[in-house]
């Protein structure tokens, strides 16, 4: 259903720096002889990682403060470590952030003031090639929506975490049926997306690489402007750092 939906807007939107070099086999269709740049969200388009900062802001009045901070990030640390899975990891750190959505909202608005410098610095590139941009997170549609709205991506476009919240507005956990709260949440919902064309992945983590690895996408572009992860680093095709080189990158051939 999403690919005839993105196919029908090929048709009417031709976005010039996103169009991949005419096929050499012939009979593929414009769709196919697309690129199309999947980008992370934290630590790439915008300069922190998105919980953290809501963390932070929903705990700042708590008396715990410092116990539940060591918590998250000790959480956060045995899913990294492989000792939990990420769906536990994610799922535990929900709990511990006690807050609501009117809270969320507000750390979502501080967030857009924090996108990386030279992303700011190429709003044109992505108003023209919003067709065939999308962000994938491990992080929540709640966080990131208001950024997305900055630089001109579809809604649709954004793959990511859905947080549930009670009748009375408070945060109570996380929507388990989305792929994206699951292992390998980026490699299975592009699987299932199954775009046409070319995918370029661009992102810092590991778990960005990870498509390159199972081969969900063509290229990784290892992004340094914000954090460089020499693990991350040795294993990209390209490491660019900062929009710029993406950009380079993706109109060079
Ligand atoms: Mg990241």
């Amino acid at each position: 259903m999403f690919n005839k939906y993105y196919s029908t807007i090929f048709i009417i939107h031709t976005p010039s720096a996103l169009r991949a070099s005419p096929p050499q086999g012939g009979g593929e269709g414009r769709g196919k002889n697309m690129k199309k740049l999947i980008i992370d969200f934290d630590s790439t388009l915008v300069k922190v990682e998105a919980l953290d900062e809501l963390a932070e802001r929903a705990l700042v009045e708590h008396r715990d403060r410092d116990a539940l901070v060591t918590e998250i990030k000790k959480i956060t640390e045995l899913g990294m470590n492989g000792e939990i899975s990420f769906p536990e990891s994610l799922s535990r750190r929900i709990k511990l952030i006690q807050t609501t959505r009117e809270v969320v909202a507000e750390v979502a608005d501080c967030i857009k003031e924090k996108i990386s410098y030279s992303v700011l610095n190429n709003l044109d590139f992505f108003k023209e090639n919003k067709d065939n941009i999308f962000i994938i997170s491990g992080g929540f549609k709640d966080l990131i929506f208001p950024t997305a709205e900055i630089l001109g991506i579809h809604p649709a476009n954004i793959l990511a975490n859905d947080f549930i919240f009670d009748n009375e507005g408070n945060l109570i956990g996380v929507d388990n049926d989305n792929l994206m709260a699951q292992e390998n949440g980026k490699v299975n919902q592009l699987k299932i997306l199954n775009l046409e064309g070319e995918l370029i992945m661009v992102g810092d983590g590991w778990t960005d690489y990870q498509t390159k690895e199972f081969g969900v996408v063509d290229k990784f572009i290892a992004y340094t402007e914000n954090v460089s992860r020499e693990t991350v680093v040795k294993k990209a095709d390209v490491v660019a750092k900062d929009f710029k080189e993406v950009i380079e990158f993706v109109t060079s051939y």
